[in-house]
């Protein structure tokens, strides 16, 4: 039973709404059905009842004229008077006959039909009478009334032999008068019998009449009252369970838009709002990951952050000191120049090699000064994105000889041993400025990072491109520092041991990057580094090339 009901349960939860509510529909359409069919059958059967009362009325009417036409007879003797008994008995015998072929061990309702057409009840009426007297003749008012036909038909029968014993002492030629006083008693005492009979089986028919109307408008009532019932409770049942669900999804969201995406609305069912809770605990899963995703993102940027504030402290320590050290030296050459000046006369005479000596030291820093300010301002220019190219047709190799040549003293210095493999006349379409600024850089880079060690400079051409290589054998970047040192302020060095703002880089590559070129390393830890930049010597659209 239980399993039964899990079964159902079961079934009705994977039904559609739509369906759900033909179903109820569908099982009040069903019950109001039964309602017209038990209406339908209580109106046969009263009709029924109807008919037997008017049966009987002509049952009665037929005795009685039967009675009339024999006392006629008596008085005429006139044998039409007789026949006309006869012909009234015929309906009495009619339903007789339709009786007892209904209560044979398997009725035979056709012979039943033709006795009630005898007995002058209309077709209609047949039928309803006939399963009337087949589905109730248990019933104890139609027992009893039926029990009154069939002694009302056995004393008919005797009134009728009487009716013959009477014709025939008359047509006697000496009537025995005491024996015709004799049967015309007992066809009296038979015809009040009838009577009697015949308002017994009305009074019976009549109470079974009552008896059933009763009964009729009893199941009339309970089935009313069942429609109505199980109508109601199906639809205050589906409705329940209908807004229940919506709450508990309408709950859900809510409480997801709250922040608590752990909540889950009850999906126990494959109808329109099983699918609605379905779609709201999906979302509200994705609204989960995305929180998780958006809270990983919100930790990483915050850790980026923070690593740009470092950065940007670390760069303003770098810079500051960076920016003094030249400033702390030009005001001791200055302070010293002041000295020479004032024991000018006094002292020993100052000559003017070392005048010049100073000054170029002093021109010297305040380059270095100039350097680190135009590379703050380039800074400055990328952020706003502002660091434009001025293009003119340029030949690189005069680029590179030139940047050597400012670069001889410093290489000297250095302890370098300089190299170079320069292909002729490379030429292209670039900003010859900022060119120069990237071979400086890392020219600058390698005599700072491999001093003492020789220096490689080759200039080719490659498959369309300028290719240059500066390559050094000083400390090398290693392989997880290769491409952060083209960041913004990244340094691999030590401070200490080697000065910088961790800026050349970057800005190269964004110089770079602006004329469509590239540049990587190629380095291991100890081992130098080779920087390779690459810029196209064709202008996009020029299918010609630049110039040889
Ligand atoms: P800076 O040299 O001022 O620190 P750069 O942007 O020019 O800034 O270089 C970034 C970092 O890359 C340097 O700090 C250094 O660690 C590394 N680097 C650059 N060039 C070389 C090189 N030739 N050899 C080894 N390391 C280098």
């Amino acid at each position: 039973m239980k399993g039964l009901a899990q079964i159902i349960g079961k079934r009705w939860s994977s039904l559609s709404i739509a369906k759900k509510l033909y179903v109820v529909v569908g099982i009040m359409a069903f019950l109001i059905a039964g309602e017209l069919l038990i209406l339908e059958f209580s109106m046969t059967t009263l009709s029924a009842v109807r008919a037997f009362v008017g049966g009987e009325g002509l049952w009665s009417k037929a005795q009685k004229d039967s009675a009339i036409s024999l006392l006629r007879y008596e008085l005429t003797r006139d044998e039409q008077d007789f026949q006309a008994f006869l012909d009234a008995l015929k309906i009495p015998e009619g339903d007789h006959l339709a009786r007892i072929s209904l209560e044979k061990p398997v009725p035979d309702r056709e012979s039943a039909r033709q006795g009630f057409l005898a007995g002058n009840i209309h077709p209609d009426d047949i039928d309803p009478m006939i399963d009337l007297i087949l589905r109730f003749s248990n019933v104890s008012y139609l027992k009893r009334a039926i029990a009154a036909w069939t002694e009302a038909d056995l004393v008919l029968s005797e009134f009728k032999a009487a009716a013959n014993e009477y014709r025939r002492l008359l047509h006697e030629p000496n009537p025995d008068r005491e024996k015709i006083r004799s049967v015309r008693a007992t066809l009296s005492t038979l015809n009040e019998r009838l009577t009697e009979l015949e308002t017994q089986f009305s009074d019976e028919l009549g109470a079974g009449s009552r008896w059933m109307e009763g009964v009729i408008i009893s199941l009339l009532f309970l089935a009313v009252l069942a429609v109505e019932c199980i109508g109601l409770t199906l639809t205050f049942l589906t409705s329940r369970s209908i807004s229940r669900r919506l709450e508990n999804i309408s709950d859900t969201a809510k409480a997801i838009g709250e922040g608590d995406f752990t909540r889950r609305a009850v999906a126990d069912s494959n109808d329109e709002i099983g699918r609605v809770a379905l779609a709201v605990n999906q979302m509200g899963g994705l609204l989960e990951h995305s929180y998780a995703d958006l809270n990983r993102r919100v930790e990483e940027r915050t850790r980026e952050l923070a690593n740009a504030v470092k950065s940007r402290d670390e760069f303003l320590s770098i810079a500051s000191h960076e920016l003094k050290t030249p400033l702390t030296a030009l005001q001791l050459q200055l302070q010293a120049l002041r000295l020479l000046i004032s024991a000018n006369g006094e002292g020993p005479a100052v000559s003017p090699q070392k005048l010049q000596g100073l000054i170029d030291t002093s021109e010297k820093r305040i380059r270095k000064l100039s350097e680190l300010i135009d590379m703050l301002l380039d800074i400055s220019r990328i952020e706003g994105g502002k660091l434009k190219l001025e293009l003119t047709e340029v030949n690189l190799t005069d680029a590179v000889k030139d940047v050597l040549a400012l670069f001889s003293e410093q290489i000297a210095q250095a302890k370098c041993v300089l190299s170079c493999e320069i292909d002729e006349n490379v030429r292209g379409h670039w900003d010859r400025f900022r060119l120069e600024q990237v071979i400086t850089n890392l020219l600058s880079n390698a005599l700072k990072y491999g001093a003492s060690k020789p220096i490689e400079i080759k200039l080719t051409r490659e498959s369309g491109d300028a290719v240059l290589r500066v390559r050094d054998h000083g400390i090398g970047v290693r392989p997880e520092d290769k491409l952060r040192i083209f960041n913004r302020f990244e340094r691999c060095a030590s401070s200490q041991n080697f000065s910088g703002l961790g800026l050349g880089l970057y800005i190269s590559k964004q110089i770079l990057d602006l004329h469509g070129g590239q540049i990587d390393v190629d380095s291991g830890s100890g081992h130098g580094s080779t920087f390779t930049v690459k810029l196209p010597l064709r202008e996009p659209g020029d299918e010609k090339g630049a110039s040889a």
